[in-house]
């Protein structure tokens, strides 16, 4: 087995670095092979991801969300598709705590090195493939409108301070949207899309009951209410996701999504594109590591 560590330096407040002897030295101990690559730029672990996709059978993404996002539209332009094995050390670790991800690196490397991989869902919006989330309107914006300062001071903080503070604009877009042979038009404050029950670190117990490899995405639609906004949010979040019965929740492989050209799209809580979308679910694109309390009940 031939492993490719590709890491970024700068995800979250941690470095990543100071793990590096550490990870060298368990695969030196199982007389295994690992190259090592760092990231010089944004885009550059996507390019080395789709470089490398064929020479390795495991890549090892040392770094947040985008970092994994990064990899996976890599080896999605390719035909190889390597295992992946997620080392949490972003600021943002959505994908690793959905795959059940341990945050202590050892921990982490002990469990690919015993488990077998599982074969997760790849979505696509527009030419960019994602993991977990696809969303619109008030609170999707959060994640790239704090300035890399910030973020590097307070963490997690950061981000329910933006969040506060976008709770007070006026969010209201159309939405026209083609899925399984149905169509629903309307005014809409929020439109998140989710391929398991968790974003932004919290938990979504209610959200739905999808799978990682059901070839399934899922979209709740909040329709635009000028009165009890904030509550009705909060409401949901408190709830853990729990649908209320003005919002619709929809489940089907492809979307087709109609809307006006200003409004943006979160993917994996990276800007994504603007406008008209579609998003097209790959199943069981990619073989991924995953803790044997997550294959169970997500695979
Ligand atoms: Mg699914």
């Amino acid at each position: 087995m031939k492993f490719l560590l590709l890491y970024n330096p700068v995800s979250g407040r941690a470095q990543f670095k100071r793990h590096l002897n550490d990870i060298v030295k368990r695969f030196e101990a199982d007389g295994l092979n690992l190259d090592v690559y760092e990231s010089k730029a944004p885009k550059d672990l996507q390019n080395q991801a789709s470089l490398e996709a064929k020479n390795y059978d495991v890549f090892l993404v040392g770094g947040g969300d985008g970092t994994v996002n990064e990899v996976i539209n890599g080896i999605m332009k390719t035909k190889s598709r390597p295992r992946l094995g997620i080392l949490p050390s972003g600021t943002a670790n959505d994908i690793a705590a959905i795959l059940g991800i341990p945050r202590n690196v050892k921990k982490a490397l002990e469990m690919f090195f015993h488990e077998q991989p599982v074969l997760m869902d790849i979505n696509q919006m527009n030419d960019r493939y994602f993991v977990y989330t696809a969303a619109a309107g008030i609170l999707t914006r959060v994640s790239y409108d704090i300035p890399r300062r910030r973020l590097k001071k307070y963490g997690y903080l950061a981000y329910v301070f933006e969040g506060m503070k976008d709770l007070l604009h006026d969010y209201r877009f159309p939405l026209t949207i083609t899925y399984n042979e149905n169509k629903i038009e309307n005014e809409y404050m929020l439109a998140l899309g989710m391929s398991s029950n968790r974003v932004g670190g919290m938990h979504l117990a209610n959200f739905s009951s999808s799978k990682l490899n059901d070839g399934l995405f899922e979209f709740r639609l909040f329709q635009r209410r000028r009165f009890f906004r904030t509550f009705r949010l909060l409401s949901f979040f408190l709830r853990r996701g729990k649908r209320l019965k003005e919002d619709e929740h929809l489940v089907a492989s492809r979307f087709d999504i109609k809307t006006s050209p200003d409004v943006s799209w979160n993917a994996d809580g990276e800007l994504s594109d603007h406008g008209d979308i579609v998003i097209e679910v790959f199943k069981e694109e990619i073989p991924v590591y995953a803790s044997p309390k997550v294959k169970k009940k997500y695979f």
